[in-house]
């Protein structure tokens, strides 16, 4: 069994743990997670969501009410900003008539990093929402690790989405090194195998929280041990 293999045998979700009912909520769950559990924001969104399932009614919601909704959750006055901000670009989007002509500028617009423009879905989507890693990039609240989670989720995309467990049981493992989540990122497309590149780093933020944590790892009861750098040192 390699470690890949023992990985799989822990037989985690491949999904993200965020509740949503559409790509629209999903990108603003997204956002809503940074610096919070996935878990707790999915005890602030149902209500939320309901009345504001799709760009334009969020957009009409305003920052006031969408931070009424929202104001348990940290950063909750940036993050209100943000979705009002990214509900605006969407509904732009939605009335871009030649999308591949605004593709076309976008990406060259911008510099590429490594698979940046490869379209994983439609150029805009019938929700307003870029394919793409570029056209994501173009919303606010909307970072490359946000990115990344969309594009895997939605498109079941070969991409590597580097949050703090990712970092965290990566390093560990030994399969990522160093501090910055961009090459953390290009390593993991260096050594996962493909057909484990679409669920790895849902696989690595499940065992981060159930066994890998961050302050008292199990690592007696972990699968993974023996390929494990952190038991190693002890
Ligand atoms: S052996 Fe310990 S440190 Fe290594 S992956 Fe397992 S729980 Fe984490």
């Amino acid at each position: 069994m390699n470690i890949w293999e023992a990985l799989a045998s822990y037989d985690y979700p491949n999904k993200s743990g965020l509740d949503y009912i559409n790509e629209f909520t999903f990108l603003v769950a997204i956002l809503l997670s940074a610096q919070a559990q996935d878990a707790f924001i999915n005890t602030q969104t149902p209500d939320f969501f309901k009345i504001a399932p799709n760009a334009n009614a969020m957009y009409d919601l305003g920052v006031e009410k969408i931070a009424h909704y929202i104001h348990r959750i940290g950063l909750w006055r940036n993050k209100a900003q943000n979705i009002h901000k990214l509900s605006a670009k969407i509904i732009e989007f939605q009335q871009i008539k030649d999308q591949r002509t605004w593709y076309d500028n976008l990406c060259q617009q911008y510099p590429s990093n490594g698979d940046d423009t490869h379209l994983y879905g439609p150029i805009i989507s019938s929700e307003g929402i870029p394919g793409f890693r570029i056209g994501l990039l173009q919303l606010a609240g909307i970072g490359r690790k946000s990115a990344n989670v969309f594009l895997n989720v939605i498109y079941n995309a070969p991409v590597f989405p580097v949050d703090t467990h990712v970092q965290r049981v990566g390093k560990r493992l030994g399969i990522v090194s160093g501090n910055n989540p961009f090459e953390m990122e290009q390593m993991m497309i260096e050594s996962v195998p493909f057909e484990y590149s679409k669920v790895i780093c849902h696989w690595l933020v499940w065992h981060g929280r159930r066994v890998c944590d961050a302050k008292k790892p199990k690592c007696g009861d972990c699968k993974l041990k023996k390929y494990c750098n952190y038991v190693k040192k002890w």
